[in-house]
């Protein structure tokens, strides 16, 4: 199984609860364990600009490769830096990479992406560009797919997501987060707003709602967004999810997908544990989890 990341994404944020650090930590943590190898890691680049201004507007991208601090980009809780417009970037480009090798794979990692509350025209939370619209806009275009399905399990509602695709009949968005956060909710295909504290027994239970989905929707490539931030500990998240369950989690969303023959790009999006020892973790276990059975799925 491919792996796709940057060191580009571990940028300053100048105190932002973001922990850019869970990449590279995440990425030694499953090289120290032999669950991946160096050769396994393939290294991101850039989205090219055509790309990107298939699901943002010139005036937005404009303001946003130039640092302009114009409304569309103060919409953002976070600084807006050379090296942030980087990271952006080059986690857009690995997203891309990362849907290419999926759909050759059957399954890739990217070690990083999710920034799923980004709009066509403007920034919001942490996130200043869609990597996974962009995505699953350029596979469209390129005669790759038919269909795409976006499975978002982070805590917070991809609003960003559901509102770019909200017309797009090929693309069905799936969010399963804590309905009393943030973000203010638009409407995806499927919405399941989860009550506060809701544990693994809920959580897997509702879950159960993905197979459904994709004998419905039959799509070419599912999107996963393994946020780790439905953990009981995490600062900003008001689930009680245990490792276990978010493993448990992980594991479903892999079985239902491979059952039906379906790749899945990964993305991490979020997770901002009171301890980062955590979010790492949580997320090496998504990499156990994508790793079983790969290759199984298409073989040659
Ligand atoms: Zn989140």
């Amino acid at each position: 199984m491919r792996l796709v990341g940057s060191d580009a994404y571990e940028v300053d944020l100048f105190g932002h609860v973001f922990p850019v650090q869970k990449y590279r930590l995440t990425r030694e943590e499953a090289l120290r364990r032999g669950i991946i190898a160096e050769a396994d890691l393939i290294e991101a680049h850039r989205a090219s600009a055509e790309d990107v201004l298939l699901i943002h507007t010139e005036e937005y991208f404009d303001d946003f490769i130039n640092q302009r601090m114009t409304h569309r980009i103060l919409r953002s809780e976070m600084a807006l830096t050379p090296e942030i417009i980087e990271s952006f970037m080059v986690t857009a480009g690995g997203t891309v990479a990362a849907s290419d090798f999926a759909l050759s794979d059957s399954v890739c990692v990217h070690i990083g992406g999710g920034f799923h509350h980004a709009y066509p025209d403007h920034a919001e939370g942490f996130c200043y560009l869609n990597d996974v619209a962009i995505a699953i806009a350029r596979l469209a275009r390129e005669g790759k797919i038919e269909r795409a399905c976006v499975i978002d399990c982070d805590l917070h509602q991809g609003n960003g997501t559901a509102f770019i695709f909200s017309q797009d009949p090929d693309v069905f968005t799936f969010s399963i987060h804590q309905e009393n956060n943030y973000p203010p909710k638009e409407r995806s295909d499927l919405d399941i707003g989860l009550p506060d504290g809701a544990g693994d027994d809920l959580y897997l239970g509702e879950l159960q709602v993905i197979g459904d989905i994709l004998d419905r929707h039959r799509p070419s490539v599912v999107f996963y967004l393994a946020g780790a931030d439905p953990y009981r500990d995490d600062k900003l998240g008001g689930l009680s999810l245990s490792k276990d369950g978010l493993r448990k989690r992980d594991a479903l969303v892999f079985s239902e997908c491979r059952k039906r023959t379906i790749p899945v790009c990964v993305v991490f999006a979020g997770g901002y544990a009171f301890d980062i020892a955590d979010d790492v973790e949580i997320h090496v276990n998504t990499i156990v989890e994508a790793k079983k059975g790969d290759s199984a799925l298409f073989p040659d």
